[in-house]
């Protein structure tokens, strides 16, 4: 595939002097961070906001090769209460939500004052215990509780607590979403990032083409895999559960709908958040784009559902993985392959890791 994963494999293995050709159902390259620039002159995340954040060093040198970065700190407001507040937690939204004026000293004990008053597991066994162990019920019910309804559609107790580890929660004012060493967006775009990734003497790219349907054509030497996991061993072990979303793009003829690229709506509405893209490059026009994220159980496969079922299932899927990998005619990389709630970074630092790996061998 020609998202993250694959076509950083591609690359890598172009530059060891290996052909390579890139199979891609979508009729785009860059995969879920495709991006193109709208008649409006603003660029927009065709499956939703895409931020790029990481504190790997050779992962940020690895995309700068292919594109600038513009300057970007993400934030984040949460409409709780009828109220815009900064999210992840910080101690701004403490003293907002609880109406109290209170230093970056005092925070930790306000917040552990919280979490006695609370009910949860310890050590924590799932998403809910990990969030409220952090910062008590009321904040777990007012920013987490039904945002993790709506998006994943089950209880927050059958989501493993990784799902919260993503999320920090902070004492000082920092406001932004992520606190990663190296953080911006592409200047023109993902897509032309992916673009200049693939562009190399040794590489050619089909693009509107399964996978599946063209693999008996081809004898190579190495398949590099970014599909869906289940779908590689036709289901041998049952099926993985995927997330996908309705992403409504609206035009409003308007300067802004919102002070930040994302607000995230827990409670209200049927969206999970609305994300207004000319923010993220500080793009001007008369006009603009917001997209509303409506979560579905079925569609594009977005997200991996990290609950105990899924899994135990991938481990049986991993096993076999492992079996074909150690044959050093696979790889298995990306969210989809490996079925990991990979951010862009991670995508790209277990492709370079894995193909730079099978080269030495
Ligand atoms: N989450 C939440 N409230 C929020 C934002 C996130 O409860 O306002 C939870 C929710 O379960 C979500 C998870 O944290 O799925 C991870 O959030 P993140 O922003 O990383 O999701 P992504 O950007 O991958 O959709």
């Amino acid at each position: 595939g020609a998202g993250l994963a694959g076509a950083t494999a591609a690359r890598i293995l172009a530059e060891a002097g290996k052909r390579v050709l890139v199979i891609e159902r979508y009729r785009h390259v860059a995969g879920h961070c495709h991006d193109y620039r709208n008649e409006h002159g603003i660029t927009v995340h065709a499956h939703g906001p895409h931020i790029f954040h990481t504190n790997n060093r050779k992962v940020w040198d690895f995309v700068n090769r292919f594109t600038e970065f513009c300057y970007y700190q993400h934030k984040v407001l949460s409409y709780v209460e009828g109220k815009f507040v900064p999210f992840p937690i910080n101690r701004d939204t403490i003293c907002q939500i609880f109406g109290v004026d209170i230093p970056t000293y005092e925070v930790s004990d306000f917040l552990e004052r919280e979490v006695k008053r609370s009910k949860f597991n310890t050590p924590p066994k799932n998403f809910r215990d990990v969030v409220v162990s952090q910062v008590g019920e009321r904040l777990y019910e007012l920013f987490f509780k039904n945002y993790t309804i709506k998006q994943w559609e089950r209880d927050p107790e059958e989501l493993l607590p990784e799902v919260a580890k993503r999320i920090p929660i902070r004492t000082n004012r920092d406001d932004r979403y992520f606190s990663d060493k190296y953080q911006g967006i592409p200047k023109r775009g993902y897509t032309r990032m992916v673009e200049n990734m693939l562009n190399h003497e040794n590489i050619a790219v089909m693009t509107g083409v399964d996978y599946f349907e063209v693999r008996d054509v081809f004898k190579p030497e190495l398949t590099v895999y970014t599909g869906e996991l289940d779908r590689f061993f036709d289901y041998a072990f049952g099926k993985l559960e995927y997330r996908s979303l309705k992403l409504e793009m609206k035009t409003y003829d308007v300067e802004h709908y919102q002070p930040v690229a994302v607000v995230n709506y827990p409670n209200d509405y049927d969206w999970t958040r609305i994300t207004e893209y000319k923010h993220f490059l500080n793009e001007k026009s008369d006009k603009t784009t917001v997209c509303f994220e409506y979560p579905l159980a079925s569609g594009e496969p977005y997200y991996i559902v990290m609950t105990g079922d899924n899994m135990e299932k991938r481990e049986k899927y991993m096993r076999e993985v492992s079996k074909l990998e150690v044959s050093g005619e696979y790889l298995f990389v990306g969210r989809l392959a490996e079925y990991k709630y990979y951010n862009m970074d991670e995508a790209i630092e277990v492709s370079m890791k894995k193909v730079l790996e099978w080269i030495k061998r």
